[in-house]
């Protein structure tokens, strides 16, 4: 039977292509007088680029705003602490974020550390925010993490290379917004790397100990639009319907695993991410077939649900063999889309796999994993 769950989204989330035209009326409606945008140098300077699109629309409605341009990749605590540093220095009253899940996840630390304090890792953890954030409007440049839509605020402690994580109703957005002709110039090695990363949310969501039937709808349909269409975003970027449906995938995946939780992929991935500074869509993609296979014992039937879902053909096969045929696909599809085939590609070496693995047993994600494993199985 369903666990009893808390459905959290986005109040209101535009969709589709050109809907960024949009922004500044729903800024003046939302009555935001000065808000801060938060994002990197590089989509700030790319031509008719997200953030020129974005101020296009702002500057139509005479929206006065602040820049911080210096997210980064895996976002470290000195990013939300100069983002809320410029917040209170130009007087901002709430935040735009421009980018991917590094420009949202700053701009949900920023927001948390303007309300309940300056130690944001003391916060890390599940419903530990006691203070609304400003508004957020998150304008999503990825499709791959879902940040712009869940309660999740992944950083990284650059002292400790630790990545931690805050999960609490308080940091979804207000007001997401996913056009898809934003990501059109999206590079390959990018488009691959997030577009596992929504893989990976979509499954992992979907063998969860929490799932649920709402959860496994959004899942199922989330892996159908990416077996249907992450290739071909890969190999054509400008293919319009190509990155609409990888849009609809990931919204799809964020909302699933914002309901659901994950598991051991991210719980381990998010080691990687923090102990080598790589990207985290490439460090699930590593991760997946083998956590998969090691997980199938736990729900064979749900594997061979996903298999289904994947395209593999399982009529006639045992339900084990029919699981099987899932990860041979997550196999192919990673593979497919140019992700490399072992963690030696990322630098990861030996001598860091046990107290990776120790953290990885206490990262959140761990405990909605279907199979309880130990130390011994994650240095596996
Ligand atoms: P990202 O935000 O780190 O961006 C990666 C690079 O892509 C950046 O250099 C950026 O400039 C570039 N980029 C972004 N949009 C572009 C565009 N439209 N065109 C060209 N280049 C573009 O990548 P990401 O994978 O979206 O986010 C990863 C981060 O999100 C990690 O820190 C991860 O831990 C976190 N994450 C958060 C959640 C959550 O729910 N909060 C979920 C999963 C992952």
């Amino acid at each position: 039977m369903a666990k009893n769950f808390d459905f959290l989204m986005p109040s209101v989330n535009f969709f589709g292509p050109g809907v960024i035209e949009k922004i500044g009326d729903r800024v003046n409606a939302l009555n935001m007088k000065k808000p801060l945008i938060i994002t990197d140098k590089f989509l700030e300077h790319a031509e008719n680029g997200p953030v020129v699109q974005t101020l296009d629309s702002l500057n139509k409605a005479n929206v006065n705003y602040t820049i911080y341009d210096g997210v980064e990749p895996n976002p470290k605590i000195h990013n939300i602490k100069a983002a809320k540093k410029l917040f209170q220095e130009n007087d901002c009253d709430s935040i735009i974020t421009i980018g991917g899940g590094s420009a949202h996840d700053t701009g949900k630390g920023a927001g948390i550390i303007l309300t309940n304090g300056d130690d944001i890792t003391k916060l890390a953890g599940i419903e530990t925010l006691k203070n609304a954030l400003p508004p957020l409007i998150a304008v999503n440049t990825t499709a791959g993490t879902g940040s712009e839509l869940t309660r999740h605020c992944v950083i990284t402690n650059q002292e400790t290379h630790l990545k931690f994580v805050i999960v609490s109703w308080r940091n979804v957005p207000l007001v997401s917004f996913n056009d898809p002709m934003l990501q059109l110039n999206v590079p390959a090695s990018l488009t691959a790397a997030t577009g596992m990363d929504a893989f990976v949310q979509a499954i992992e969501p979907f063998v969860s100990t929490n799932h649920n039937a709402i959860t496994d709808g959004l899942c199922l349909q989330a892996i159908k639009l990416i077996e249907g269409s992450l290739r071909e975003a890969v190999a054509n970027g400008h293919n319009v319907k190509a990155r609409t449906d990888m849009v609809q995938a990931e919204m799809l995946a964020g909302m699933a695993f914002n309901n659901a939780d994950l598991g051991y992929v991210h719980a381990m991935a998010h080691q990687l991410g923090g102990q080598y500074d790589a990207p985290h869509g490439v460090c699930c993609a590593l991760l997946l077939p083998t956590v998969e296979k090691y997980n199938i014992v736990a729900c064979p039937e749900r594997f061979a649900e996903l298999a289904k879902a994947m395209g593999e053909n399982t009529t006639g096969l045992s339900t084990r063999d029919a699981a099987e045929l899932s990860i041979k696909a997550m196999r192919q599809m990673s593979q497919d889309v140019g992700i490399p085939s072992s963690i030696k590609a990322i630098g990861a070496k030996p001598a860091d796999f046990e107290l990776m693995a120790t953290n990885a047993l206490k990262d959140g994600n761990a405990f909605s994993n279907p199979r309880k494993g130990t130390k011994d199985d994650i240095v596996k």
